[in-house]
């Protein structure tokens, strides 16, 4: 078993005793297309081409997997990987002998801290940051002695020495000091006067003054003191990568160890690289193009780069080329292996192929979502799965999923042939590839894979016998797992059953949207072909829509009647309309019932009706009691089946909890509501077209009178707003407890406004009819809002950015078109005007502010779901539910010793109302069923015992069976 894994640099000796073979020359092939001899293809690196023998294993391509090689570096250079630690490191030793600067007892006590954090399992990285800030503080180093000089670091790979060196002008700025400034009453200061502050000779402050001597550091101090004067300039110094290699070589291994690295694995000298490792050319393979040229990899490019600077400096510094030059080679060199390195660094104009397109390097090839990580090694493309948009089909069950004919003809099923279906199997392999449903492939018993095409399709056809499999295509009824992404939840992923169709979009019933988050704007969903019996079988008992019906995460339905549903059903069942026979036969086409009940009576003109509540109880079970109080506010009695009073709307039939689609699903089952669900969707839809139900601008608006009501209500407050603002003005105003004058202000500011708008929506409501359609939407729980509809017709109210109202933009004001310090409403966002009648200028502008907001927080909000998928993935990916109920990693560690730490289904719980579940009516239910006969079950129950064990806090249940009892004492 693995104890752990150590990470560390490698030694340049190591990449030298690595290496297959030294590179040195920048040509890949000869003329003849042979490899070139220590060339960046050199067949001791592997072989990529058919039939070459690698030289340095002796194996062929394909079973070899390539060797390093190496590049010597003609100076080094600095790795691009470890440029932080470089600085760190830089800044926190001494630049003479190499020591940490800390004193022993400092060492030893951070090393210490380090040894607690890790035991203790604490951010060790905290302490070594603490190390380095105090060694940076140290001025001179405390074993040498030598001053230290901060580091500057230039990104990506340049560092500087700075130190604060004595001017070349010094005297000038000591004369210009001294000298008498009358403006400021300031005497000036004579040579004797200085001598004697800064107990310098007199001497020696005139040679100083003239130029001819340079005061020492102290001296210097002493004269800036004086003359409170800078005589000092900033001194950069390049370090080099060889000046910083050689500072490295010193550093003892003790002090590494504060500095979190272990000197056993990492040295770091070693992050400056004198050696370049050259990756083997099956890393890089040449890809041939159709005219024969080679096409070499991104990676080989940079490599031939490198190695030709490489050349170009060792030839210039053997000639004695100025040291300019060669300092202009070196850092081209350092370019090209930083970006062989990363190619992606900020500050860095990248490599790019002659195209302008930029080289994809080392680092590109790991990183981000395309990478090697999460690219090709956490997740990777997958067989038998398809993607496309997805588009609404109401006549389909919300178990099914319509699946267009192209798809089915390319995702297969194994079909294992036998006696008894051999000659379904040899049809489908008589249709061929071309025609649905046909097949694709066929296994013959050796195992050979035989593709079908047109023409050998017939032929095939005849010789498919027992124990062959055919690879056929989707067909009707199949089963398919379905999923959108972000997949945030169990139901974001479920199984469906195939229906194939024409076109090219995936079909959905409507009423999967809510677990799925879908809508038909352009969404796309995927869509996997199970390829295992077992695969399948899991999917049909575990994942299929309608075992999702109730969502884990609250325990109620999230699959139900959506939107255009529910108006159906609320104008089907409010007020309880009448229909003739043939419109009560149309209503009920697409259900089960194909009779209606008796008629609930008979019209003036003697023609019997039925009426809206009829006939929805057609879809509700015979036995079913309920009652609750709807969306709209009544109360919805069903009993025996049969609504009796009440409005059918989000609060009975809704997604999120819709009282009958929830009871009918814990106690009648998952198949009894997928029906129920089914049926009714499909009910409301022919209610909402037999009524017709559209909106339009009119259908906001409100009559002449209504709107001077509404402008009285605004102008009212507006008038509260100024008494308010007058009071705080005049200092009057008592500030809420825990809050300032200015806050409070706003407060009342914003209560007086708040409470305008809403007289402004219930004067608009009291002249909206019941029949407005965004009344209907509104009441019924379909869409929007009597929030909406007061927006459209009474005021849009306060816009609010932050929970505040508006208050940014000019000095003390919102916009230009107010006085400063204006703190009236129209001034500070509040819209008084309805979206109907429009908005003034300054209207739009804040109510832009304010929908600005929203916009951001949508946005963010997408991008942190898809972080928080990827996330959750990661996390739970090895965790697995065990059969002895605990949770488990893949090592078999326990996670959980029960599922959930409870080991209950949040599904099957009732969702925190008192009597979620009838148990009694579903025992009764299942023992009638069961029991023929009274007698029968009477003996199956036995007597009842009354309970002997009372507990004080027994309740009514106890009752029932006989026993005494406690009344609660509320
Ligand atoms: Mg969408
Ligand atoms: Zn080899
Ligand atoms: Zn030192």
């Amino acid at each position: 078993m693995l104890g752990g894994i150590d990470f560390g640099l490698m030694d340049p000796e190591t990449y030298r005793d690595m290496s297959a073979t030294k590179v040195i020359t920048a040509d890949t092939y000869d003329d003849d297309g042979y490899p070139i001899d220590m060339g960046l293809m050199d067949p001791r690196l592997g072989v990529i081409d058919p039939g070459l023998e690698c030289r340095t294993c002796g194996s062929h391509s394909g079973s070899c997997n390539g060797h390093f090689g190496h590049i010597e570096l003609a100076a080094p250079v600095i790795h691009v990987g470890f440029t932080k630690l470089i600085r760190r490191l830089l800044r926190s030793t001494c630049r003479e002998c190499g020591r940490l600067a800390l004193d022993d007892a400092q060492r030893d006590e951070f090393r210490d801290r380090y040894e607690r954090a890790k035991e203790l399992g604490d951010d060790e990285h905290d302490v070594l940051k603490a190390a380095v800030r105090q060694a940076r503080k140290a001025s001179t180093c405390p074993f040498c002695g030598e001053p230290q000089a901060d580091i500057k670091h230039e990104k990506p790979t340049t560092y500087y020495e700075v130190q604060d060196v004595l001017s070349g002008d010094y005297s000038e700025r000591i004369a210009a000091a001294m000298q008498p400034d009358e403006e400021e009453d300031d005497p000036g200061t004579s040579p004797q006067e200085l001598a004697d502050a800064t107990d310098i000779a007199l001497d020696r402050i005139n040679e100083i003054m003239a130029g001819e001597f340079r005061p020492r550091k102290e001296d210097r101090r002493a004269i800036e003191k004086a003359l409170d004067v800078d005589l000092t300039e900033e001194d950069m110094n390049k370090l080099m990568p060889s000046d910083i290699r050689d500072w490295f070589e010193d550093i003892p291994d003790e002090d590494l160890e504060v500095l979190g690295i272990d000197a056993e694995h990492s040295r770091p000298e070693w992050m400056i690289l004198t050696v370049l490792p050259v990756p083997p050319v099956t890393t890089r393979p040449s890809i041939t193009l159709d005219n024969g040229q080679r096409s070499e990899d991104d990676l080989t490019h940079k490599l031939v780069d490198i190695i030709r600077i490489n050349q170009r400096f060792m030839e210039n510094r053997e000639a004695g080329a100025p040291q300019l030059i060669i300092e202009d080679l070196w850092e081209l060199l350092q370019y090209h292996v930083t970006t062989f390195v990363d190619n992606e660094i900020s500050g860095t104009p990248p490599a790019r192929h002659r195209s302008g397109r930029p080289l994809k390097t080392l680092s590109q090839r790991l990183k981000g979502k395309e990478g090697r990580f999460r690219g090709s090694l956490s997740g990777k493309r997958v067989n038998f799965s398809a993607r496309t948009v997805i588009s609404p089909d109401p006549t389909l069950s919300l178990n099914e999923v319509g699946v267009p004919d192209r798809v089915a003809k390319e995702m297969t099923q194994t079909l294992n042939v036998t006696e008894r279906n051999v000659e379904e199997a040899r049809q489908y392999v008589r249709n061929g590839p071309e025609a649905h449903p046909g097949a694709n492939y066929v296994r013959r018993p050796d195992g050979r894979r035989l593709k079908v095409t047109e023409k050998n399709c017939e032929e095939l056809a005849e010789k498919v016998e027992a124990d062959w499999e055919v690879n056929r295509h989707l067909v009707d009824g199949d089963i398919v797992i379905f999923n959108r992404q972000p997949s945030l939840h169990r139901m974001s992923i479920m199984a469906h059953e195939v229906v194939v169709m024409p076109y090219k979009t995936f079909r959905l019933n409507t009423v999967v949207c809510p677990p799925y988050n879908a809508d038909f704007d352009g969404d796309e969903m995927n869509m996997h072909a199970l390829q295992n019996e077992e695969a399948r079988a899991e999917a049909r008992v575990l994942m299929r829509v309608q075992e999702q019906i109730l969502s884990p995460r609250f325990g109620g339905n999230i699959i139900g009647a959506i939107q255009d549903h529910i108006s159906g059903t609320y104008l089907l069942t409010h007020s309880n309309p009448e229909f003739t026979e043939t419109q009560a036969l149309d209503l009920l086409r697409a259900t089960r019932v194909d009779e209606l009940p008796e008629a609930d009576g008979v019209d003036d003109d003697g023609r019997e009706f039925w009426t809206g509540r009829t006939l929805f109880s057609e879809l509700l079970p015979d036995d079913l009691d309920l009652s609750f109080t709807s969306s709209a506010g009544d109360e919805v009695v069903i009993e025996g089946g049969q609504l009796i009073e009440g409005t059918i709307d989000e609060d009975a039939v809704g997604a999120f909890g819709g009282e009958v689609v929830d009871t009918l699903t814990k106690e009648y089952g998952e198949t009894r509501a997928r029906v129920f669900i089914n049926e009714i969707a499909s009910l409301a839809m022919r209610a909402i077209m037999n009524f017709g139900f559209s909106i339009g601008i009119d259908d906001e608006s409100i009559p002449p009178e209504a709107e001077e009501q509404v402008d009285d209500a605004i102008e009212s407050a507006y008038d509260r707003v100024q008494e308010l603002i007058e009071t705080y003005e005049a200092g009057e105003l008592e500030s809420l407890p825990g809050r300032g004058v200015d806050e409070t202000l706003e407060m009342k500011i914003m209560q007086t406004l708040g409470k305008a708008r809403d007289s402004a929506g219930e004067i608009a409501d009291q002249h909206f009819g019941d029949d407005n359609p965004a009344v209907v939407m509104a009441r019924s729980g379909a869409r929007g809002s009597m929030l909406n509809l007061t927006q459209m017709a009474g005021s849009v109210g306060q816009q609010a950015v932050r929970g505040e109202r508006i208050n940014r933009g000019y000095e003390d004001r919102t916009l230009s078109h107010y006085r400063p310090n204006d703190l009236s409403s129209e001034a500070h966002g509040f819209v008084e005007n309805s979206y109907r009648g429009g908005l003034t200028p300054q209207e739009f502008f804040f109510h832009a502010m304010g929908g600005r907001e929203g916009l951001v927080d949508t946005a963010v909000r997408t991008s942190k779901s898809g972080y928080l998928q990827r996330r959750l993935i990661n996390a739970l990916s090895e965790l697995e539910a065990q059969y002895d109920g605990t949770v488990r990693d893949t090592s078999g560690r326990i996670v959980q010793f029960e599922f959930g730490e409870d080991g209950t289904s949040p599904v099957k719980v009732s969702s925190g109302e008192e009597d979620g579940i009838d148990v009694e009516g579903i025992v009764d239910r299942v023992v009638d069923a069961e029991f023929a006969s009274d007698e029968e079950k009477e003996r199956f129950l036995g007597e009842r015992e009354p309970p002997t064990n009372l507990s004080e806090h027994a309740g009514p249940g106890l009752n029932k069976a006989g026993g005494p009892g406690v009344e609660s004492d509320d």
